[in-house]
């Protein structure tokens, strides 16, 4: 509508693709359980930031996204949040194998993946919702370990991630959100083919790619991975 032109041109939100819902103005407009607001708040979130107003509801409509945003804008919530959310909820489907996990991030390096774990852990304090790292620099048999404990979220290397897939150690084929995080950065360290094998070990997932900047061969990634993809770039157009 003309309101959600208005808001976004506001907020430099810019949004190519179809039935992308508007942006929200505060985390309480989602349905989120009571548990995911209160840790919101305790991490000092007060309001989201704009990548946060927008990406956070188009997430939560199930849409594949590629999402651009400057250094700092809080892109990470805007991928963890509905990550913990729909973990959370999903978490009681009667179905659901409980040792196979939900969701997995992707980084370029073991400082980003502490960093995005720790994160992870705060949003999903008190919930069913837990995580595991696989990043090397550290005992690989211990992270396994507690994976086959079922973990609900990987924040992983590349590299990493094949060593465990390779030797058929972890299941990833109950994967519904797929993130990425600095994909112009993973490209830049040549994980390009590691990051497309291991998406053909999911079984057609939620992608949702960021990057600080987007390049074609980044288009062409996220295209090649999800069809009716959803672009959201903030602030000014940065390519
Ligand atoms: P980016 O990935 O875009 O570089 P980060 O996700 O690392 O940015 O966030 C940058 C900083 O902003 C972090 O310290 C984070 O805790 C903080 N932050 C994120 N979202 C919010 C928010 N809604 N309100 C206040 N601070 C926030
Ligand atoms: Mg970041």
């Amino acid at each position: 509508s003309d309101q959600t032109e208005l808001l976004r041109s506001r907020l430099e939100i810019h949004v190519k693709g179809d039935l992308v819902p508007p942006p929200i103005l505060s985390f309480s407009s989602c349905n989120f359980p009571q548990k995911l607001l209160q840790n919101i708040e305790a991490a000092g979130f007060e309001m989201p930031t704009p990548v946060q107003m927008q990406a956070i509801p188009a997430a939560l409509s199930g849409k594949s996204l590629l999402v651009s945003a400057e250094t700092g804008s809080g892109k990470t919530a805007s991928f963890l949040v509905p990550i913990v959310y729909l973990c959370a909820n999903f978490r009681f489907e009667q179905f659901r194998d409980r040792k196979k996990p939900l969701a997995m991030v992707l980084t370029p390096t073991r400082e980003l993946c502490i960093q995005v774990e720790e994160q992870a852990k705060l949003l999903g304090k008190g919930l069913p919702f837990k995580t595991a790292l696989v990043v090397g620099g550290d005992a690989m048999a211990r992270q396994l370990h507690r994976i086959q404990q079922g973990v609900e979220l990987i924040v992983g290397t590349p590299g990493r991630l094949i060593d465990l897939l390779t030797k058929n150690d972890i299941q990833l084929d109950d994967v519904k959100i797929f993130a990425l995080d600095e994909v112009d950065c993973m490209f830049q360290r040549g994980f390009r083919d590691q990051v497309m094998q291991i998406f053909r070990a999911l079984s057609q997932p939620q992608v949702l790619l960021y990057s600080a900047t987007v390049s074609q061969d980044i288009e062409n990634m996220v295209s090649s991975m999800a069809k009716d993809v959803a672009v959201v770039s903030v602030g000014k157009p940065n390519r």
